[in-house]
This record gives structure tokens, C-alpha cells and sequence, in this order.
């Protein structure tokens, strides 16, 4: 049997007459169109929204960011394959009604309007929003690193940069007596090592010399590391597998795991930015009280209370740190405090009332021990060497409240997974998410703000479909 064939290629077709013809009135692609026709360009802070009255004429803001969202809906990020989708996919090419931008416009297009992207992406969630989409209860937040464009060896620290000089400074002093010793023991070489010698200590020198500006730039920045491809990037601790990079924050309503914040930092850990990643999202969903779950990497006691006071109720697990954790001795957790004694209860049923003070970054703690009551206790070898002292933070309070929830609540922590990694994992497998493309904070930030907007837009299609979604945007 013969295998399915091709037509003959110079058969005559009746292709369709308009190219509207080859464009489905379900495809994504009319979506597309209408949200962003629908958009205040000028407002969202797009440049040359009007045209120019003189000079050669430019492409609209519109058509170019009709390009990236279907570009980035259809995992083509680069400039140079959008320009080819323009001349080859027949939806870009209705997109752009036959439009072919090169890539240099295309990729200038990004950089340039890096800002307005994320209003365009909060655009599209407050649609989401009038639709309906958000529970508005509960939202997981989290953070991922993602690659920048910017090699592990061309990031320095100061340990790093101190480590190079040194190992420098062994090989030439090898090199050096090895120099003199050639002046020595040298015959019949025509003085050819000394002179592969004499350009090898060179060669250190210089590079002893570019070490040295880097640590002097790096002490004089104030910072804790220099990235020289794209300095704004970071190293990221070693289990996010991302040498260097950024840190991309979310925050996620619950209900259809859409994304409501999103923000990309170059701070290497993700304690300290609950609040602000939280708190942008209740506002934007314009609640009054919001339930907010993240893990035990965002417990900071100032975050959490921050979070409480503005008006949001913060689920996070409290990480095992410390000595005693680290050791297998009774954890803190196993001490109950009881307020109104203002002590401690041990596991073996002591009070650990003596109470002195000290501090712990700009905050008051309280220290409780009772050392004769540990002297004599049968369970030392599994609570401390000496005597056991247990530390209470002046605000303590607001971590006990994180407790007594979370014991109310336990299930949320696996809700919080759930909620998260939908987001993350369609990111980083199915829109084939690599390395950031642009190297500088604002840039990268312009990138993900796309991200973010095409995940929520393939989502509220899956969700809703697109007759739902093109009426909003015609109301
Ligand atoms: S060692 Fe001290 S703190 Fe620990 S269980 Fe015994 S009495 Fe309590």
C-alpha cells in the first residue's frame, strides 16, 4: 500500500481571497488583536503612541506589542525569529496585517518601553479580575530563579576576588623562582623558558591588576558581589541550580491559579519580600483582608508583621534553624510560652523564668533560663550541653498567631504548593522559559511582565474561551 502523498506542487489551488479567511474565529490570535486595540497605549506609558509629524514613518506601539504577546504565547522570544514569524506565519501575518518589522525595530521596541509592559500586564489582570477569575481569599506566594545573561565566571565576590589574588600571588612567586633559578641552570635553550617564564608572570601580573580593580570597584559599591556581563544579575544560592540570575517573585489567587503580582529583584533570597509582593496584590484586587501562604524561606518576623498590619493574615512555616535544630535536641517549638508567668515551660516541666536582654538586628530579645533546674535534669543530653536558654523576640507574638493558624490549618501548606507550582511549572516546561534575554533589571523585568501576561491569558482562555473574553473587551 502506497504511503499518504502530497499534492503536485504547480496544481492550481483557490486559496481563500482574504486573509482574515485563514485566521479561525476561535484562534488566540484575534484575542490578541482586540485586548490590545482595547488599551490606553499612551497611558500604560508606550512612546510614540502618536506619530511623529516629521521623519519616516515608525510602527505603532500597538503592532509591535501585538508581535510580543503572540511571540511570547508561541514561545518565539528572540527578536530575529519574530521578524522571521512575520514573513512566514500566517497569523502574524494577520496580526500584523502583513506588517514585517526587522529585528532591530522589534528588539529596540522592548528595550524601549521596558516599564509599560507591566501595565499592560496589570491590565490584563484587573479583565481578570471584572471577569470574575479571582477568589480574592487566598493567595500563594513564591519566588524562582531564572538565568541571567551572564556567565558563572564573570560573577566576583569579595571572598572570591581575595582567593584569586592569593592563588595569583602563589603562582607568580613560583614563577619567579623558577626565573631565578633559569638564570642559573639554563644552557642550551637559547634563554627560550626564561623568556615563556618572563610572559607568564606578566600575563599574572595583569591579571593580578584586573582582580585588584574589581575588589577596589567592589568595595567602593557597597556591594556584596560584581557581575561583568550584566551587572544588575546575581549569584543565586546553590540549590536553585541557577548560578546567576534574578529572582522572580509571584503572587497567585487560589481560585484559578492566575497571577495577580509579579516582580523580578536581584535579591538572592526571598525573606523580607512577602509584604511587598502580597501587599501589591491585595491591592490590585481591592480586598480589604486576604489570606496570604508562602514558605519557610519568607520567615522574617518584620515581613510577617508587616504583612499582618497591612490588613493580610500571612501563613508561614517557621524553618528549623540554629544549634539545637541543627543538633537534634529539642527544638524551640517544644517550649511552650506561657504569657502570663512571662516564661518558658520546658520539655521536662521546668519554667525558665530568669529572663535577660539583648538584641537582634534592630529588635528587643528577651532570654530565658533557669541553669539549676538544668544541672539536675534527666534529659540534658537531649536538650544542651551546659544549660538550655530560649530567646523571645519583643514581637514574638505575631509568630505565635502564625503558629496557632498554621495548627489550625495545616492543609494549606500543601494548598500553597499547588497554587504556586501551576504557574511556575507551565512557565519554566510548557512556555519553554530558558535564560532572561536581556541583560539589566529593567529589562529583564519588561521580559517576565510578558511572561506573566501571556501565562494569565492562556489560562483565562483555557478558563472561559474566547467569546467570553472578547466580549469583555469590547463592553
Ligand atoms: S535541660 Fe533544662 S531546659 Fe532542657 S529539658 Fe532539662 S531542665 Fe528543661
Amino acid at each position: 500500500m502506497a504511503h499518504i502523498s502530497g499534492i503536485d506542487r504547480s496544481q492550481t489551488l483557490l486559496f481563500p481571497e482574504a486573509i482574515d479567511d485563514y485566521v479561525g474565529p476561535d484562534n488566540p490570535v484575534r484575542f490578541i488583536d482586540a485586548f490590545v486595540d482595547g488599551l490606553d497605549l499612551a497611558a500604560a506609558g508606550f512612546a510614540r503612541v502618536a506619530p511623529e509629524k516629521t521623519g519616516r514613518p515608525g510602527y505603532a506601539p500597538g503592532d509591535l506589542l501585538k508581535l510580543y504577546i503572540y511571540g511570547y504565547l508561541n514561545r518565539v522570544r528572540s527578536s530575529r525569529r519574530l521578524e522571521a514569524e512575520c514573513h512566514r506565519n500566517v497569523e502574524v501575518i494577520w496580526l500584523l496585517r502583513t506588517l514585517k518589522p526587522d529585528f532591530k525595530t522589534i528588539a529596540d521596541f522592548r528595550a524601549d518601553n521596558r516599564k509599560a509592559f507591566r501595565a499592560v500586564f496589570r491590565q490584563f489582570v484587573v479583565l481578570c479580575r471584572k471577569l470574575d477569575l479571582f477568589g480574592r481569599e487566598l493567595l500563594g506566594v513564591d519566588g524562582t530563579r531564572i538565568k541571567a545573561v551572564n556567565n558563572k565566571d564573570r560573577n566576583y565576590t569579595k571572598n572570591s576576588l581575595e582567593k584569586f589574588i592569593k592563588n595569583v600571588d602563589e603562582r607568580l612567586d613560583e614563577y619567579l623562582k623558577r626565573l631565578d633559578e633559569g638564570d642559573v641552570t639554563e644552557s642550551g635553550t637559547g634563554g627560550s623558558r626564561t623568556k615563556n617564564l618572563a610572559e607568564k608572570i606578566e600575563a599574572l601580573r595583569a591579571k593580578r591588576e584586573r582582580y585588584k580593580d574589581l575588589l577596589a570597584g567592589l568595595e567602593a559599591s557597597g556591594e556584596d558581589q560584581i557581575s561583568l556581563t550584566d551587572p544588575d544579575s546575581r549569584a543565586m544560592a546553590k540549590h536553585t541550580k541557577v548560578a546567576v540570575g534574578y529572582n522572580v517573585q509571584i503572587a497567585v489567587d487560589a481560585k484559578n491559579k492566575l497571577i495577580v503580582e509579579q516582580e523580578v529583584t536581584n535579591q538572592v533570597l526571598d525573606m523580607g519580600l512577602l509584604t511587598q509582593t502580597a501587599g501589591a496584590a491585595r491591592e490590585t484586587l481591592e480586598v480589604e483582608k486576604i489570606d496570604v501562604v508562602a514558605d519557610r524561606g519568607y520567615f522574617k518576623i518584620e515581613d510577617i508583621e508587616a504583612c499582618e498590619k497591612a490588613g493580610m493574615t500571612p501563613h508561614v512555616p517557621k524553618p528549623q534553624r540554629g544549634y539545637a535544630a541543627r543538633n537534634g535536641l529539642f527544638r524551640k517549638d517544644e517550649f511552650r510560652y506561657d504569657a502570663e508567668k512571662d516564661a518558658y515551660i520546658c520539655p521536662a516541666g521546668q519554667v525558665l523564668a530568669t529572663r535577660y536582654e539583648s538584641r537582634q538586628r534592630d529588635l528587643k530579645r528577651f532570654n530565658y533560663c533557669n541553669r539549676a533546674a538544668c544541672l539536675a535534669c534527666p534529659l540534658k543530653s537531649r536538650c544542651t550541653t551546659d544549660w538550655r536558654k530560649v530567646s523571645r523576640l519583643e514581637n514574638e507574638a505575631v509568630l505565635d498567631r502564625v503558629a496557632e493558624r498554621l495548627k489550625a490549618r495545616p492543609e494549606i501548606l500543601n494548598t500553597r504548593r499547588e497554587i504556586v507550582e501551576h504557574p511556575f511549572g507551565t512557565i519554566k516546561q510548557w512556555m519553554n522559559q530558558g535564560a532572561f534575554l536581556m541583560k539589566g533589571l529593567e529589562k529583564v523585568r519588561a521580559e517576565f511582565s510578558l511572561t506573566a501576561l501571556v501565562y494569565n491569558l492562556r489560562r483565562a482562555l483555557n478558563i472561559l474561551g474566547i467569546e467570553v473574553l472578547m466580549k469583555a473587551v469590547r463592553a
